[in-house]
Formats: structure tokens, sequence, C-alpha cells
């Protein structure tokens, strides 16, 4: 943990962490003085929100089950129409970063209230990030209006999420712990949240596929999202998760894989640039981007970009897209350079 200056710009969100939490959302609502709450999910998870709405009772006015990846505008205002008409004050996103998207998307807009309650490992709902797209363009901001105003992590929602889902989206919130350790906004809290985080996965997500439905391995790795949530909603992201933007962005990748994929290879690299990391490698056996990769492996994670369809012939284009915009980055970089990371990546070859 670094000990110089720092500012600690606290954890605005109340959080209720357990098993069985989802019949509390209803008292969320009431404590935030809310009466009249609209459920959001995707079409595949329209069930859970059915089901949520029920048990709400009277608190629920309906369910709007359209959410899609990278908020679509279109989609929101149709989501907005559903809120106007039938006159809800608050939001429930139920499901991953794409339907808590949704739900910030809404709540920015017209200042309603949001419980968001989370279903994966991404990590959007402790952060005030808003990424949405129109016209096949992603704009990206940051507000404090953007952030829910509780989140209810209920471990037992995450027992039906896909083995491979799950892997790729652990990785995805580990590689918000791993840029938040060398963010240069930092602080010794988000440090700590980010090891302990990257320890619970390093020993608890390679035994996910044989135990994929155990309440305490579900737990830990919930746990670990929710700091690695907590962290990418506090400090600044660099090299890696521009990448990331870059591929999905540009190149239509999927989310969390392309974070997941992309991990070793963008961690490795900054290890060579700042000591800040020196703890990973003491958990990862010696090398950052080596050990997270073993950690993939292990997991069962994809571990080439050429699998997820990217053709070798876009790697010359990410690349000098990613160097467009300067951002903050514990080690200088040319588009040689990333032009090699990406390349290995593309490959999956185990960085040393
Ligand atoms: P997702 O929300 O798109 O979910 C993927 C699919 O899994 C969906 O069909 C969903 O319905 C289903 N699903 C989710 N939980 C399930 C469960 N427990 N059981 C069964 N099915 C389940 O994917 P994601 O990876 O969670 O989120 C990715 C999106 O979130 C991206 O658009 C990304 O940009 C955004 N994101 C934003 C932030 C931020 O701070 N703004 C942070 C992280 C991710």
């Amino acid at each position: 943990v670094r000990l110089s200056d720092f500012t600690f710009p606290g954890i605005p969100t109340r959080v209720v962490f357990g098993s069985g939490t989802l019949s509390q959302v209803g008292d969320e609502i009431v404590r935030l003085g809310h009466a009249r709450a609209l459920v959001l999910t995707t079409d595949g998870q329209a069930e859970a929100g059915q089901a949520l709405a029920d048990e709400l009772g009277g608190l629920a006015v309906g369910t709007f089950a359209q959410a899609q990846m990278h908020t679509p505008v279109a989609v929101t205002a149709r989501a907005l129409e559903d809120v106007k008409g039938r006159d809800a004050d608050c939001v429930v996103s139920l499901g991953g970063g794409s339907t808590v998207g949704l739900g910030k998307a809404i709540a920015s807009r017209v200042g309603c209230g949001h419980v968001a309650v989370p279903t994966t490992y991404a990590g959007s709902e402790m952060t005030d990030i808003l990424g949405e797209t129109e016209n096949g363009e992603k704009t990206t901001r940051r507000d404090a209006s953007i952030r829910p105003d509780a989140v209810v992590y209920d471990v037992d929602l995450t027992l039906s999420l896909p083995v491979n889902l799950s892997v790729t989206s652990a990785l995805n919130a580990a590689a918000h712990a791993v840029e938040g350790l060398y963010a240069p906004d930092a602080n010794p809290i988000t440090s700590l949240m980010s090891l302990e985080a990257l320890a619970a996965f390093c020993d608890a997500l390679p035994k996910l596929r044989d135990q994929p439905k155990d309440p305490d391995l579900r737990a830990r790795l919930l746990y670990a999202a929710w700091l690695c949530s907590t962290v990418l909603g506090s400090v600044s992201m660099s090299l890696h998760h521009k990448l990331a933007h870059v591929l999905g962005g540009s190149f239509d990748m999927p989310h969390a894989e392309t974070h997941a994929i992309l991990l070793p290879h963008s961690a490795g690299f900054n290890a060579g640039g700042t000591e800040l990391l020196d703890p990973v490698a003491e958990l990862f056996g010696g090398s950052v981007g080596g050990g997270l990769w073993d950690l993939a492996r292990r997991s069962g994670a994809p571990l080439r970009l050429a699998d997820l369809g990217l053709r070798e012939a876009d790697l010359d284009r990410a690349a000098s897209i990613a160097l467009k915009n300067s951002y903050d980055n514990p080690r200088p970089f040319d588009e040689a350079d990333i032009r090699d990371l990406l390349q290995a990546a593309w490959e999956g070859t185990r960085p040393a």
C-alpha cells in the first residue's frame, strides 16, 4: 500500500450484502422515501424481474425487460415512457452491467431513485460512470447523479450465472482492481480493496467450474466483485480499460471476454513500469502477467482475441485508435508497444 499523500473520496453508496437479501429491496425503496418502483431487466431475466415485482407487491408499478448491452439511447427513451406512464418514482435494476446501465441512464435523466441488484461481477453498480450508444457511437460520462442510491448484493442470484460468464465477468472485475493499484488518484483504502479482491479471485475462481453452486465460493466472488466495483467508482483507470474500450467500441468485441483476455497482457506490460504491482506479483507466484494468465487458464477463461473473431489485420487500426487520446499510465508506451501487446493477446501467448 502506497504511503504518500492521498485523498479518500469516501464511499457514497449504501450496500446490503448477503444471501436472500433480495427480500430487502422493498425496505431499501422505502428507506429512500419511494413507493412506486419500475423493475428493469434484460429479456433473458424477465422472469426474475416479474418475480421481484410480485414480491414487492404495492411497491412495484411494473417491469421493463428490454435492457441491452451498451445502453442504447433508444431503449432508454422507451423505458422513460414507461417511467412516466406508470408514474414510477424509482427504478430497481436487476441484472448485469447492461441493466444497471439502463437504471443509471433513467435515474440520471429524471432524478428518480435507483436501487441496483447486480447479478454479474462486472461492477457498474458502485460507479458514477455511464456509457451509452447512439448511432453506433459510444460516449462515456462520469457524474454523481449516475450513482445508484443503494446496492443490494444477493449471493443467491449469482448461483445461476453461467460458469463461462462468471469467469470472464470476475476477470473483468479483477481488471478494475489491478488498474486501481496504479491509478494516479489511488489511496490506501482502494489499494487494500484491490489486493483483497485479487487474493479472493486467485483462490476462488479456479474452483468455480467444479462447484458453481457452492454458496461460500459464490459469496467470496461477489464480495470481491463489490470491492472491485468500489475501486472502479473511486479512482481513474488507464491503459487496460482504454484498450478494452477500443476493442468493444470500434470492433464490437464482447465486453467481459475482451477484458479477461487483455488483462494478463496489459497488467504484465504495466508491471514493467511500476512497483505498485509488486504485491500482485507476490500473490500470483512471481509474475503479474504470467500469474494472471495462469489464473485465466486454470479458470477456463478464453485466452485468445483471435477466438472472439477479431482479425489479425485489425490490430494495426486498434493500436492506432488506442494512441489517439493521451491518458495517465504508469509505463510510457508508443504504438509499437501497443501493437505487440495486442498481438500477444490475439495469439494468447503467456506473458513472461
Ligand atoms: P450483461 O449485463 O450484458 O449480462 C450478460 C447476460 O447475462 C445478459 O443477457 C443477462 O441477462 C445475463 N445474466 C446476468 N446475470 C445473470 C444471472 N445471474 N443468471 C443468468 N443470466 C444472467 O453483462 P455484464 O458483463 O454484466 O455487463 C456488461 C456491460 O456493463 C457493458 O455494456 C459494460 O460497458 C457495462 N459496464 C459498465 C460499468 C460502469 O461503471 N459504467 C462497469 C462495468 C460494466
